[in-house]
């Protein structure tokens, strides 16, 4: 895990949070995942670990603990 942001070279920290990943078409939100966050601008990074154990929950079918609806904007410039 690096230590600094790649972009910002703000301080990269590990916290508990939700990441919602896209397989496809489809949003997984994911609890209690521990990613990289950039305290400066909220880049998220990802070890190959962590990152492999989320593909391996979205493709693996029945394995979700709720489900959410979700509301589909359409941007409508005034
Ligand atoms: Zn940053």
């Amino acid at each position: 895990m690096r230590a600094s942001c790649y972009f910002c070279k703000g301080k990269v920290v590990e916290p508990v949070a939700s990441v919602d990943f896209w397989w496809g078409d489809d949003l997984k939100i994911i609890e209690t995942v521990p990613p990289g966050i950039c305290q400066q601008c909220g880049e998220k990074y990802f070890s190959p670990e962590v990152y492999k154990e989320m593909e391996r929950l979205a493709k693996s079918p029945g394995r979700a603990v709720s489900r959410l609806s979700v509301d589909v904007l359409r941007y409508s410039p005034a």
